[in-house]
């Protein structure tokens, strides 16, 4: 081999969920909101100042992270944000964890932890979730370089009270411990009221889900300034303008229009607990999910054989093919209407 080859990073890099373009389809397969995006960022669309395209954008995002600031009353100097709450992630595992020790995630979490472990060459370890695909929290009481927890998980959907977050806290003093909470809006309480207590806590949010904006890309993280100004550090080192000047100005509306935000979470919510009936009517079993999708599994059918069914009728769910989760699918929750074609095609398929 040419050694210049040998020196190229090889990595198993994280693979998305397809992106099928289809006239007629039911998209349930990567967590999206099914809702448009709140009313106030058309009105930012049309009064956007084009001209300040041929401008960098401001570095700092001050206008998004003022707002977020305003939303989660904390300090704007408590505030990062990134290109999708991905962004903010691979930063935060860059910037925070660079100890000798392994950083401690669940076997079944977002499987983009692993990718980026593996990309910076973080040494890692995955207690696993019990039988029931719940965290126990007593593997994280041990020494470490760094504890990440998804909360809700994904993609089992369980949540856990923020009693159980704040054990892991008291028990983890000496790394950062990182809450991705990309589904928490969808009914869990959100760890951030512990950032003043703990100085060494990371909460990671998206408004890809809950705030019906994958495409614009925009995550952030909340935390003690101190670990705020250390991804900055690390953001300014790598790439100032992560933030574009669209991004900025239509992520502040999203933020301020809270009315629209609560009226769409309340209809995901709705009808997810419609779907879980549902879905127990059919037969199907799954972790009780606090998020905008179902973790499913059915006892006489194959998740592969219904996955591939409900593909042929255009409707598109997850599937992993990973030990421990194979015979399940994971099903986002769109509208109400597409949840009852949805069901229509699962009756047919277990028919
Ligand atoms: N965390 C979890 C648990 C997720 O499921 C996702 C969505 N794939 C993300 C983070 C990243 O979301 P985004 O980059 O769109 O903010």
């Amino acid at each position: 081999m040419k050694s210049w080859k040998e020196n190229i990073r090889r990595i198993d890099p994280y693979v998305p969920g397809e992106q099928p373009d289809l006239e007629d389809m039911i998209k349930l397969n990567t967590n999206e909101n099914p809702y448009p995006p709140a009313p106030g960022i058309i009105k930012a669309m049309k009064e956007f100042d084009f001209d300040k395209l041929r401008l960098y954008p401001d570095p700092t995002a001050s206008m998004l992270t003022d707002s977020l600031a305003k939303y989660y009353h904390v300090d704007k100097e408590q505030v990062f944000v990134g290109v999708g709450s991905d962004d903010v992630l691979a930063m935060a595992f860059l910037t925070f964890f660079n100890s000798k020790k392994p950083i401690l995630f669940p076997d079944i979490t977002y499987s983009f932890y692993e990718v980026w472990a593996n990309l910076y060459k973080i040494p890692y370890e995955r207690p696993q979730l019990d039988d029931n695909f719940k965290i126990n929290k007593e593997d994280y009481y041990k020494k470490n370089g760094g504890v990440v927890i998804a909360n809700p998980n994904a993609p089992t959907g369980i949540y856990e009270n923020l009693e159980f977050i704040e054990e892991i806290l008291l028990h983890n003093q000496n790394s950062v411990v990182i809450v991705d909470e990309a589904y928490i809006d969808f009914g869990g309480e959100s760890a951030v009221r512990f950032v003043e207590k703990y100085e060494n806590l990371l909460v990671v949010q998206t408004f890809s889900k809950s705030r019906s904006m994958a495409g614009m890309r925009i995550g952030f993280a909340i935390g003690h300034k101190d670990l705020i100004k250390a991804l900055n550090d690390v953001k300014y080192s790598y790439n100032s303008y992560t933030m574009n000047q669209v991004s900025l100005c239509f992520g502040v509306p999203a933020i301020e229009d809270d009315i629209y935000f609560k009226e769409t979470l309340k209809r995901i919510i709705d009808t997810r607990e419609r779907t879980k009936v549902e879905l127990k009517n059919l037969g199907f079993s799954f972790p009780d999910s606090m998020t905008n999708f179902i973790f499913a599994t059915h006892p006489q059918i194959k998740a592969i054989d219904i996955f591939r069914a409900l593909r042929e009728k255009n409707i598109f769910v997850r599937h992993f093919n990973l030990s421990k989760i194979d015979n399940y699918l994971r099903i986002s929750i769109g509208t109400d209407e597409e949840m009852d074609k949805f069901i229509s095609a699962l009756k047919e398929i277990l028919c």
